[in-house]
C-alpha cells in the first residue's frame, strides 16, 4: 500500500502511544516505499478543565524533523491537527503563520466549550439533539473560518455519547450536513477520510459512507486519507477497505498535500 497516510499523530500528542516517534514511521514509510509522511499532531488549546491542553513545541519538532529529513528519502511534512473552537482563530492564525506547515486538519474536539470525548457535551441532550448540535458548530466553523485544509472525521460525534446505537440516520440530518458540504466545495476546502471508526468498532469510517458519497455527487473532490494513529502499528490502518470505499463513491484520486496546495494521488 503506497498511499500515503495524512493523519497520524506522535508521541508530541498528549494522547499518542509513547512508541510512536517519527522514527518509528519512517522506518513503515520506507519498507512499505510510500514517497511521504505527514504528521498531523493535536493542537487542542484553551480546552475545558480536566482535558489536557496540546501544544507541541514547534521549534524543537521542526529542527527534529528536519534532522531526519537528511537521512530518509521520504518526504517529511509538517501537518498538524486543530482544534476548532470559534475564539481560537487568532491564535490558530498567529501559529500556522509562524512555522512551515504543509497540511492543516481542521476538527472538532471540543463543542460550546464542552469536551466530546469525555461525555460532557451530551449531558442534558438527546442523542439527536446532541448530533444536530454538533453538525451546527461543523457549519458555524466551515462558513467563518479559511485557514485549514480539510474537515477532520466529520462525524466524528458518534463515536461518543453514552448511545446503544451509535450511527446517524444520514437524511434525518440532510439539511445541515448539505449545508456544510456545500461550503467546503465552494471555498476549495476539503475533507478527510478516516479510517479510525473501522478500529474502533463503530463499523464505518469517518465519515461514513452516505456521506461521503453525497460529497462527491455535491462535486467535492479534495479529499484526503488519514488512519488517525496514535500508535506506528495503526499507520494506513485499513487502507484497502477505504480505497474500496472511495472508488465505490466515485473518487478517482485523493489529494496530496504539501505546502498547503494539493496534488492528485491515483487510487
Ligand atoms: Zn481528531
Ligand atoms: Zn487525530
Amino acid at each position: 500500500m503506497k498511499i500515503p497516510d495524512q493523519h497520524m499523530h506522535t508521541s508530541y500528542s498528549f494522547d499518542a502511544h509513547e512508541t510512536a516517534t517519527f522514527s518509528a514511521y519512517i522506518k513503515k514509510a520506507e519498507a512499505r516505499g510510500v514517497s511521504q509522511l505527514t504528521f498531523t499532531d493535536h493542537v487542542d488549546l484553551d480546552t475545558p478543565p480536566g482535558v489536557t491542553e496540546c501544544l507541541p513545541d514547534y521549534p524543537r519538532y521542526v529542527k527534529a524533523l528536519k534532522t531526519l529529513q537528511k537521512k530518509t528519502n521520504v518526504s517529511l511534512n509538517l501537518g498538524i491537527e486543530l482544534g476548532y473552537q470559534a475564539h481560537l482563530k487568532d491564535r490558530h492564525d498567529g501559529l500556522l503563520d509562524a512555522y512551515p506547515f504543509d497540511f492543516v486538519i481542521l476538527s472538532v474536539h471540543v463543542a460550546d466549550g464542552l469536551d466530546l470525548y469525555n461525555g460532557d457535551f451530551f449531558k442534558g441532550k438527546t442523542q439527536i439533539e446532541a448530533y444536530q448540535r454538533y453538525f451546527e458548530i461543523v457549519k458555524t466553523m466551515v462558513e467563518t473560518t479559511d485557514n485549514y485544509d480539510v474537515i477532520g472525521h466529520l462525524d466524528y460525534i458518534i463515536r461518543y455519547g453514552d448511545f446503544d446505537v451509535k450511527d446517524y440516520d444520514f437524511d434525518r440530518f440532510k439539511p445541515v450536513i448539505d449545508a456544510i458540504l456545500k461550503t467546503i466545495i465552494r471555498k476549495n476546502k476539503g475533507i478527510e477520510l478516516n479510517t479510525s471508526g473501522l478500529r474502533y468498532g463503530l463499523g464505518h469510517t469517518h465519515p461514513k459512507k452516505a456521506l461521503l458519497k453525497r460529497y462527491r455527487e455535491l462535486g467535492g473532490t479534495i479529499i484526503t486519507l488519514g488512519s488517525d494513529a496514535h500508535d506506528p502499528k495503526d499507520y494506513q490502518a485499513d487502507f484497502d477497505q477505504a480505497v474500496t470505499l472511495l472508488k465505490a463513491c466515485g473518487f478517482r484520486e485523493i489529494s496530496l498535500f504539501k505546502a498547503r496546495k494539493h496534488t492528485p494521488f491515483a487510487l
